[in-house]
């Protein structure tokens, strides 16, 4: 038996200004001897002498998973970090894959293991913040990234979200590797959107870069959009009042 019980927080570290870290998260961080993740969230932690610090690829999550939960295993008080919400397109669900699928031997080794999820403000609820509302009435969200899931599921889900009238929020609108993902939405909503329909692309929130920009639909071009960048398409009734951008509650107003 170990002395100490080993634990596995999951943690959202916000959107990217410290002020946004919860005080949950900064008490775990507090606490933590190891922290896994992808460069530059681990980059966050760079000043901590206390945590040893484990950066990976964006590529190798399970592995990450893997090599997270067997420190915590041997003790130790593991930290796995995420951007925004660790739920959200994020390494909640890659921990509890890993856990699901390992070997019966794995399994084992992890059951003594204390997993947490801390949460974090996500990126959509970050950029709607700034923006005014625009997620006031039903909304919806979708990753563009076909990395997981087919490109036509994507974009049958746009469809279906445009006709049922809710509001958008796009998460990986386009990366490098796969620039197409917005494009293929962009043409999804033109097909059935009307091309007042607002569109709005925050870049960089919180962050000290951050971009605010809000277009008619007939003016998006696929470029406006970037990996650092989240969607937010309004639905038929989201409005523009003064510098804002907000959805009302109900369709009389
Ligand atoms: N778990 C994260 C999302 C990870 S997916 C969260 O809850 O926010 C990565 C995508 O999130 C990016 O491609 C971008 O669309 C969005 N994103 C993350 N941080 C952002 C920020 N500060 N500003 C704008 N978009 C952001």
């Amino acid at each position: 038996m170990n002395a100490q019980q080993g634990r596995l927080s999951v943690v959202g570290l916000g959107p990217g200004a410290d002020e946004l870290v919860t005080d949950q998260v900064r008490a775990a961080i507090a606490a933590a001897s190891d922290a896994f993740g992808y460069f530059p969230y681990v980059a966050r932690l760079s000043g901590l002498e206390h945590v040893k610090l484990h950066a990976s690829d964006n590529r190798e999550e399970l592995e990450r998973a893997r090599e997270a939960l067997n420190t915590a295993a041997e003790g130790r008080q593991v930290l796995m970090l995420s951007s925004g919400d660790p739920g959200v397109f994020a390494m909640a669900s890659a921990v509890f894959e890993m856990l699901d699928h390992a070997q019966p031997q794995e399994q084992a080794r992890w059951a003594a293991v204390d997993i947490e999820v801390l949460p974090g403000i996500t990126a959509m609820l970050a950029a709607s913040a700034r923006l005014g509302a625009p997620l006031g009435h039903d909304f919806c969200t979708i990753n563009l990234s076909d990395n997981l899931k087919p490109a036509l599921v994507i974009e049958r889900r746009i469809q279906l979200a445009a006709q049922a009238d809710f509001a958008m929020a796009f998460y990986n609108p386009c990366s490098k590797s796969r620039p197409e993902g917005f494009e293929r939405a962009l043409r999804v909503l033109r097909a059935e959107c009307e091309p007042d329909r607002l569109i709005c692309f925050a870049r960089n929130v919180s962050r000290p870069d951050e971009t605010l920009q809000v277009h008619r639909l007939a003016d998006v071009t696929a470029e406006m959009a970037d990996m650092r960048t989240l969607v937010i398409v309004g639905n038929s009734c989201t409005r523009r009042v003064g510098k804002h951008v907000y959805t009302p509650r109900s369709y009389a107003v």
